[in-house]
């Protein structure tokens, strides 16, 4: 089969590898039908991830089509059409019983796919702990609707979940790439009065404007002084952080009112500062991630509810075999690309 693999830092080919087999009971092994790229699969190419493997494949974002389960396999079987969970998990530690599944204590376990074990930017994939890591999709979600479900759409989930969000609140979100997008929609999901997005480029605030008419965005030159004035107690009440640039963390807690909740979803390439006398009395919560992908079941049923919809962002599609040009345009961030579909 074909599989974009991680040749050496900073080359990534398509290679011909046979189709990974079962390795023990609790695996699955899927047929892809759509996958996508993230920006961490950049990070990989780039060398920034250094557990990464050499001569892995690829990708962990993807969808496809049960084709093979081991004898300890329970919820999924041949034929089901699955979402494919970023992160492998046992199901069984204390973390994952509490479903902070991000810090599974399982060796195996965290960010396997497309890291350290063999991914999905091919045509077959195997799954392990395929009973926490494959979530069945309804008959009438199709595949682009739930290609986020597993890793970005986990993580906007997520960090609208531990935000706390009250009914009078204003919501500051920072970025609108992919994952703040897909945060946009799940914060919009627990109707906080008021919603306001900080985005530097032109066509994200745009594509904001346009799906969102009811979410201001700002600038983040003139984020600051915009919650200021115009938030009634001086900031907004939750800030979360999906930015990841180089004065997004700073501008995230200057923005946030006293005892607001900030939440940082972002990835980092630098230490942040954290100049406890300058927010001393401020007394602010900070909350930082790590995604727990625990929620793919209940984000399944709320796109089959219509109350998701993550289509929009997939702004551009390709053949397996034209996926250099994908990440190409991807990394480049050409024609107000989004996100990518790569169909195997
Ligand atoms: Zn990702
Ligand atoms: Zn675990």
């Amino acid at each position: 089969m074909k599989a974009y693999t991680y040749v050496a830092p900073g080359r990534f080919e398509l290679l011909d590898k046979p189709k990974p087999q079962l390795q023990g009971p609790r695996d699955a092994i899927v047929r892809i039908t759509l996958g996508s790229i993230c920006t961490s699969d950049l990070h990989i190419k780039h060398g920034s991830v250094p557990r990464a493997v050499p001569g892995i494949t690829v990708g962990h974002e993807m969808v496809g089509i049960v084709e093979q389960t081991g004898s300890e396999v329970r919820t999924v079987r041949p034929g089901d059409r699955v979402t494919v969970n970023v992160e492998t998990f046992c199901g069984d530690c204390f973390f994952c019983r509490h479903g902070y599944v991000n810090n599974c204590t399982d060796p195996h376990g965290g960010w396997a796919l497309g890291c350290r074990i063999d991914g999905g930017q091919a045509e077959y994939v195997r799954v392990p702990y395929a009973d926490q890591g494959l979530n069945r999709i309804p008959d009438s979600v199709s595949d682009e609707q739930a290609l986020f479900v597993g890793d970005i759409l986990a993580t906007g989930f997520w960090a609208a979940r531990i935000s706390e969000i009250k009914p009078d609140d204003t919501v500051l979100i920072l970025g609108a790439g992919p994952t703040g997008l897909c945060t946009l929609q799940c914060v919009l999901l627990h109707r906080p009065a008021r919603v306001i997005v900080c985005e530097p480029a032109p066509e994200r605030a745009r594509f904001v404007r346009e799906h969102h008419p009811t979410v201001e965005v700002v600038a983040p030159q003139e984020c600051l002084s915009f919650v200021r004035q115009r938030c009634e107690r001086g900031g907004a009440d939750v800030v979360i952080e999906v930015a990841g640039a180089g004065d997004s963390f700073r501008l995230a807690w200057e923005c946030a009112r006293p005892n607001a909740i900030v939440t940082v979803v972002a990835l980092y390439d630098q230490p942040q500062m954290l100049p406890l006398p300058e927010m001393y009395g401020k007394n602010l919560t900070f909350k930082t991630g790590g995604v727990d992908g625990c929620d793919c079941a209940e984000i399944l049923r709320l796109i089959d509810e219509g109350r998701i919809d993550t289509t929009p962002l997939i702004t551009h599609r390709y053949a397996l075999s034209e996926i250099e040009e994908a990440y190409r345009l991807f990394e480049t961030r050409e024609e107000g690309v989004i996100k990518v579909a790569v169909h195997p």
